[in-house]
C-alpha cells in the first residue's frame, strides 16, 4: 500500500473512508487501495487468479458483518485464518441514457432503467441501484404499457431491418481467426486495464486505438463458426459503441470527481467542469457536448448538498 501512497496520505485515513461508504466508491483517497490492488495486478505481482491476498486475521473484531463470517464459513474459509482473494471490479455504470420521469428516452417509445440509464451523478452511493431498477422499472412498465395501448398496430418497414441485414451478411462473409467470444475477452481485459479505477490521456489514447483497431478485426479478422456467433458479434459491435462513448467522454472530462479519477488531472475542477457530458451519434459519428443539465432550473452546488458529504 505504501508504494501508492501520497505524501499527504496516511494508511488508517484511506482505511477509515474505505469503510464509511464500504467498499462501493472510490470517490476520496480510499481510492488508494483500489490503485494499489490495481496495480499489483498490473505489475504481475498478484495471485494466478489476478487477485491480492486479504488478511483479515488482525481486525478488530465487530469489523466485518457476521453475515459474510457465516457465508465465508459455509464455503470452507475461516476469515480470522484464512488469506482472502480480492479484485476490483465494475459494480455499477455511472452514466447512461438520458431518460425523463417515467424512464423514457428521447426516442419515443424507447424506455430505458437500471444499468443503461444513468440517474445517479458521478458516483454511486450504496443502495441507489435498488431505485433505479425497480422504482423506474415500474414507472416505464406502466408508461410503456399507456404508450402502446395508444397507439395503432405496430408498422414495420421492411427497409427499417436493411443495416441490420447488410452488416448480418457482412459478418457472414469475413473469413478471419478471432471468434466473437475471444474478442469479447480481450475487450474487457483492455478497459479493464485502461478505464477502471484511474486513468489519464495515455491509457485512454490506448483504449481509444483499441476500439478503433478493433472495429477494423470486426470486418477483417472475424470468425462465425456457428448462428450464434452472429448475436455474440452484434453484441460485440454495440459493446464498442459504449466502449468508445466512455472513452471519450472520459478523455473530455479534465479532472476527477466522484469514481472518474483521471491520474492527470487529480482534482475536482467545478469551475469548467460542473458539467454533464451528453452523446449523441449522427450518421455514425459520435458527438459530445457538455451542458450544465440543472442550469435551467437555478439549481448549483451547495455545501450541505448530500452529494459531497463523504459517505455514501
Ligand atoms: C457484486 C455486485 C453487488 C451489488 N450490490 C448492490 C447493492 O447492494 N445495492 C444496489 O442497489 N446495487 C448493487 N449492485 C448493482 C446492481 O446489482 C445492478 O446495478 C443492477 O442489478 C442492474 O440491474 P439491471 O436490470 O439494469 O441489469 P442486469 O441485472 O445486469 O440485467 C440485465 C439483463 O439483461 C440480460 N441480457 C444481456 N444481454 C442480453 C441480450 N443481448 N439479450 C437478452 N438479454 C440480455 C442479462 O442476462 C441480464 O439478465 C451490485 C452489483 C454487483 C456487480
Amino acid at each position: 500500500m505504501h508504494e501508492y501512497l501520497p505524501d499527504d496520505c496516511s494508511l488508517e485515513e484511506v482505511s477509515r473512508l474505505k469503510a464509511l461508504h464500504w467498499p462501493v466508491s472510490c470517490r476520496d483517497a480510499s481510492i488508494h487501495l483500489d490503485r494499489a490492488i490495481k496495480g499489483e495486478v498490473l505489475k504481475g505481482r498478484a495471485t494466478p487468479h489476478d487477485a491480492v491476498f486479504l488478511d483479515l486475521s488482525q481486525a478488530d473484531r465487530g469489523f466485518e458483518p457476521e453475515m459474510f463470517e457465516k457465508y465465508m464459513q459455509s464455503l470452507g474459509i475461516n476469515i480470522r485464518r484464512d488469506l482472502l482473494q480480492i479484485q476490483v471490479h465494475h459494480h455499477t455504470s455511472n452514466g447512461g441514457i438520458r431518460i425523463d420521469s417515467d424512464a423514457q428516452s428521447k426516442i419515443a417509445g424507447l424506455f430505458a432503467v437500471g444499468e443503461t440509464a444513468g440517474w445517479q451523478g458521478a458516483d454511486r452511493l450504496g443502495g441507489t441501484m435498488l431505485g433505479s431498477s425497480q422504482v423506474f422499472g415500474w414507472r416505464a412498465g406502466a408508461a410503456a404499457a399507456r404508450v402502446a395501448a395508444s397507439r395503432p398496430n405496430p408498422n414495420l418497414w421492411p427497409s427499417a431491418a436493411e443495416p441490420v441485414m447488410e452488416m448480418l451478411s457482412h459478418f457472414r462473409e469475413v473469413q478471419g481467426e478471432k471468434s466473437p467470444r475471444d474478442l469479447k475477452e480481450g475487450l474487457q481485459r483492455e478497459m479493464w486495464e485502461t478505464l477502471i479505477v484511474e486513468k489519464d490521456a495515455d491509457t485512454l489514447t490506448r483504449a481509444h486505438n483499441f476500439i478503433e483497431d478493433e472495429r477494423e478485426r470486426m470486418t477483417s479478422d472475424l470468425k462465425i463458426a456457428d448462428p450464434f456467433d452472429l448475436i455474440l458479434a452484434f453484441e460485440h459491435r454495440n459493446l464498442l459503441d459504449v466502449a468508445e462513448v466512455i472513452v471519450q467522454a472520459a478523455l473530455m472530462r479534465t479532472e476527477s470527481r466522484g469514481s472518474h479519477y483521471r491520474s492527470d488531472y487529480p482534482k475536482r475542477d467545478d469551475e469548467a467542469w460542473l458539467k454533464n457530458i451528453f452523446a449523441s451519434r449522427t450518421n455514425g459519428h459520435l458527438k459530445l457536448r457538455r451542458e450544465w443539465v440543472a442550469q435551467d432550473e437555478g439549481w448549483t452546488d451547495q455545501p450541505e448538498d448530500l452529494r459531497i458529504k463523504p459517505w455514501g
